[in-house]
């Protein structure tokens, strides 16, 4: 597989645009990334709020826990801590749980963590929404090492809790939202192709494959028009690769925000499909798309290894995913909205 090659030059540009984006929380806007940039109207700045090291102490609370296999005690203390984090940050939670049968476990039970913001006094699960926004946050069951899943459970978690402060301030655009914490993506011995709904011997994508049945029971024009998932997005040399089974409109619309925002040398299209929670959704018309750097984590010897641990994460490639990843999603929600 062809792939971009990072080099110091490329680093010595990260540490460029660490600069101008005021990365470490401090809010300031890079240049050129005002409320039309792109052509496109920006109806509000949650971006901004993004905050890498924030989002950095979730990942160290949820790796502090230990192994978080679905099924396990720890991820219960997992879900605990999401859900504060959570209600403080203003938003309400639902738990989502069902069993299903896993290779060499049996039965294992599962739970969605999901997450709206109240507005205006409103109940929030009454309301549409447009966007799904999801992570997994359970980690691979491994016997043979202590798995910590720093990179791949973990940092896409803190930077989806992140998102929940960072959207709070702006409610107009998180009251299209709803964040999604999914169980079970982990195969427990290796993931199946998925091929539908029917595929009754699977192994992976337990939570997302029950989510998106239970949006198929919804009438059409209920269900939400996105899912944007993000996975494995914490890797010190940042190189998210979307594959190409995303929507390809989504991908082009998230290339204009991370260019936008002066990351564009952080984000490519991947020529590579990958099983990860997007598609199951994809199965019932949301257009899906999957921020993950899995090459680099997996080239490196990383990737479901002893090595997946907090010294190869950076606060500042979360704050990137994030950042690019919130611009992405603003504008699909504006856009919805007009
Ligand atoms: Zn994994």
């Amino acid at each position: 597989m062809k792939r971009r090659r990072r080099s110091i030059v490329s680093v010595r540009r990260l540490l460029a645009a660490v600069a101008v984006a005021g990365l470490a929380g401090c809010g300031s806007r890079p240049e050129g990334a005002g409320p039309t940039v792109g052509g496109a109207a920006v109806t509000s700045g949650a971006w901004t709020n993004f905050s890498g090291a924030r989002a950095m102490e979730d990942v160290k609370a949820l790796v502090g826990i230990g192994p978080r296999p679905s099924g396990s005690e720890r991820i219960e203390k997992a879900r605990q801590h999401l859900e504060k984090q959570l209600k403080a940050a203003g938003w309400v939670t639902q738990r989502q749980e069902f069993t299903a049968t896993a290779p060499v476990r049996g039965p294992v039970a599962f739970v969605n963590v999901r997450a709206r913001l109240p507005v205006g006094g409103d109940d929030p699960w009454q309301r549409r929404v447009s966007t799904l926004v999801g992570s997994h946050y359970d980690t691979k069951w491994v016997t043979e090492f202590l798995f910590s899943g720093a990179n791949d459970g973990g940092s896409s978690t803190g930077l989806l809790l992140e998102c929940a402060r960072a959207l709070a301030a702006v409610p107009q655009t998180a009251g299209q939202v709803e964040l999604v914490f999914l169980d079970g993506e982990e195969a427990f011995v290796d993931f199946t192709q998925p091929i539908g709904f029917e595929d009754r011997g699977f192994d992976g994508l337990f939570g997302s494959r029950h989510y998106a049945s239970m949006l198929r029971a919804q009438p059409v024009e209920q269900r939400p028009r996105w899912f944007v998932l993000f996975d494995m997005i914490g890797d010190r040399e940042l190189e998210v690769e979307f594959p190409p089974n995303s929507s390809l409109v989504l991908i082009d619309q998230a290339l204009d925000a991370a260019k936008a925002l002066g990351f564009a040398m952080h984000f490519g299209r991947g020529r590579e499909e990958m099983t990860d929670d997007h598609v199951p959704f994809s199965w019932v018309g949301l257009g899906v798309i999957d921020f993950i750097d899995f090459n680099s984590y997996r080239r490196a010897g990383y990737w479901h290894t002893d090595k997946d641990t907090l010294d190869k994460l950076s606060p500042e490639s979360i704050e990137i995913a994030g950042r690019v990843g919130l611009l992405f999603i603003e504008r699909l929600v504006a856009s919805e909205s007009r």
